[in-house]
């Protein structure tokens, strides 16, 4: 049997396993079922790409995607692995060709999606095949938890029955419990191990703010930051997909939208272009990113709030999987958690699981309203554990707070006399003593509360709002109007008059203009070095499209960087460059060490 390391060093490219990863090989080359969790851009992918390549047989991928199966064969093809796929989008012929190759045992790894695999026709011709192992990709997909729920996934339990001897591992980044459990249970891993890694990704840098001019500030961002980049844009619904990308668009980006709204060849061709150039923004609905292993996606940024903390962050892990800096920035307003929370009213989710839900969002409000340091507050949330990271915003501009007591009696009794059923615009035209029709048409304007807010803005007020529904103080109507009332909590603060500190507006003013380094100033020290960096790019580029394969599946940006800063002087010198391993050696290795050589 092959060495595992020996193929990592020879075949990838790389020095040493990180993490896990040795040990998940180890227990899989062992024959026997593993679990695995590891947060996106972890290095997933090669716990069950070696020891499939160190087994007899064929290591069988199953895998939602099949828009994706021909880049991750192009990339494996890159570095001399022979792989390929079956799936409904090919041939008869292609398919009677692969299913030679299988049984002739010429292919290491086979993609298929798992409405095929479970096909009684395919089940023969894997009985027929040495098989080295099974790899559930994306295992979250048999969950009824999540949202990428796939009936097609269930079935998969015939895996344990039908191929008893072979290994079985099954991957994924979402850490939710109860998917974790429901994993184990629906695919027959019991017997086998949980591998479970430390859910940090220190190179993301998260920045959570209040919506108040959203385009404006999306742009500020991408401006000061990703001028040049890769980037992903979340939009709670396609409508407002289709505005941001033609906003984006008309200012000169190069902004492609993508829902579930299009049509499939738009949706394809949009994915395609994402992954192949090297400056496109994506704006999407959660539909997109799954199974996207673009390695150098520079930003994350959602539009709305999502859905709940482990929504965010595997949303948001889709940046810097390269490991190189990246941006996470959210935008978020009250009026985004009462859709939500009518999305979970209105699904078919069971009362416990609305419940859950609920308490998910609430949790997610906690981290946007929060004074300490973002990453601390996720990782709590997974169960790990970390100290001020100094890489998120509230870390570098430490949240000024005040005395919010006053504010919030103000806030919590206008709610009260209006009867608990408005929303915060209306609520904070009460406070502040505006003339609007619907006020006089209530007699709101008769209110002891009717102007006694004066002392804070429009902005100011809403900051509060968020920060008392965070809290707990106040609940946003689930039936979707938005309308706030008083929870228990907020009972009680005002008949115990309890204190409460609050975060100060202003400081988030602030911190939204705070430049971001750009990823090139922080790795690429000289000017030289950045020019030289261009020109591989350039290089990278002409080679990606002449093969019409996506620039990363060449080289990844990293060992470009790492290129460009090391100039290597030949092609023994370059096999020391992470990412380049025998395969791209011989086929890349003289093409850019010409370019190194005459620079
Ligand atoms: P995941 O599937 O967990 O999201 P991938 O398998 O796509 O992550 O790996 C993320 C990136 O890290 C890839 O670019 C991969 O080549 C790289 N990588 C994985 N393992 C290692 C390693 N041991 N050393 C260096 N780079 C690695
Ligand atoms: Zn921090």
């Amino acid at each position: 049997m092959k060495n595992p390391l020996d193929i990592l060093r020879e075949r990838y490219g790389y020095d040493a396993f990180r993490d896990k990863q040795a040990d998940i090989i180890n227990h899989v080359l062992a024959g026997r079922n593993a679990f695995v969790l590891m947060p996106t851009g972890g290095g997933k992918s090669l716990c069950y790409q070696i020891p499939a390549l160190c087994r007899e047989g064929v290591g069988i991928i199953i895998s939602p995607l099949i828009a994706l199966m021909q880049d991750q064969i192009a990339a494996l093809d890159q570095l001399g692995i022979s792989a390929g796929a079956i799936n409904s989008a090919m041939s008869m012929s292609h398919v009677r060709d692969m299913k030679d190759q299988m049984r002739n045992g010429e292919i290491d790894l086979l993609y298929v999606a798992p409405e095929r695999l479970v096909m009684p026709e395919f089940l023969d011709l894997l009985a027929e095949c040495p098989i080295s192992l099974f790899a559930i990709d994306e295992a979250h997909c048999v969950s009824q938890w999540g949202h990428d729920f796939r009936p097609d996934y269930v079935e998969l339990s015939l895996l344990a029955d039908r191929f008893p001897d072979v290994p079985r591992i099954a991957l994924t980044a979402t850490a939710d419990i109860a998917t974790r459990r429901d994993i184990i249970e629906r695919l027959g891993l019991q017997d086998g191990q949980t591998f479970v890694s430390g859910f940090d990704r220190p190179n993301i840098h998260y920045t959570i703010m209040p919506s108040d001019n959203p385009k404006k500030q999306l742009w500020d961002f991408i401006q000061s930051s990703h001028a040049e980049d890769s980037g992903i844009i979340y939009c709670s619904s396609r409508k407002k997909v289709e505005d941001i990308a033609a906003w984006l668009k008309a200012r000169g980006t190069n902004a492609l939208p993508y829902h579930a709204g299009l049509s499939t060849e738009d949706r394809t061709e949009n994915q395609n272009r994402f992954l192949r150039e090297d400056n496109v923004i994506i704006v999407a609905t959660v539909a997109f990113g799954m199974g996207i292993d673009k390695p150098d996606v520079r930003f994350v940024v959602h539009m709305n709030i999502p859905k709940n903390i482990e929504a965010y962050y595997q949303e948001t892990g889709r940046a810097g999987r390269d490991g190189l800096p990246s941006n996470a920035y959210m935008l978020y307003a009250l009026g985004d958690v009462a859709i939500q929370r009518h999305w979970i009213e209105n699904s078919e989710a069971d009362d416990t699981q609305k419940r859950v839900e609920h308490q998910k969002l609430n949790a997610l409000l906690g981290l946007c309203e929060a004074a300490c340091c973002r990453r601390q507050i996720v990782l709590e949330y997974f169960g790990d554990q970390c100290t001020p990271c100094n890489n998120c915003d509230t870390c570098q501009t430490k949240p000024e707070t005040f005395d919010g007591t006053i504010a919030a009696q103000k806030a919590l009794s206008c709610v009260h006399r209006t009867g608990e059923r408005f929303g915060v615009s209306y609520l904070i035209d009460v406070l502040l003593g505006k003339e609007t029709e619907r006020i006089i048409n209530f007699g709101h304007d008769k209110l002891s509360t009717y102007g006694i807010g004066e002392e804070f803005n429009k902005h100011e007020w809403q900051n509060i709002f968020r920060q008392l529904v965070a809290q707990n103080l106040l609940a946003v109507d689930i039936v979707g109007h938005g309308g706030l009332s008083i929870t228990k909590k907020g009972r009680s603060f005002l008949r115990d008059k309890e204190v409460i500190d609050l975060r100060s507006y202003q400081k988030l003013k602030n911190s939204r203009t705070r430049r971001e380094p750009s990823k090139l100033a922080t790795q690429l020290t000289t000017e030289d070095d950045q020019a030289l960096f261009e020109t591989l790019r350039t290089t990278r580029q002409e080679i990606a499209q002449e093969k019409n394969v996506p620039a990363y599946v060449i080289f990844h940006d990293k060992t470009l960087i790492e290129l460009a800063h090391q100039k290597p002087q030949s092609l023994q010198e370059m096999l020391e460059i992470s990412g380049i391993g025998q395969s791209k050696l011989d086929r890349y290795g003289a093409v850019f060490l010409d370019v190194i050589l005459a620079a």
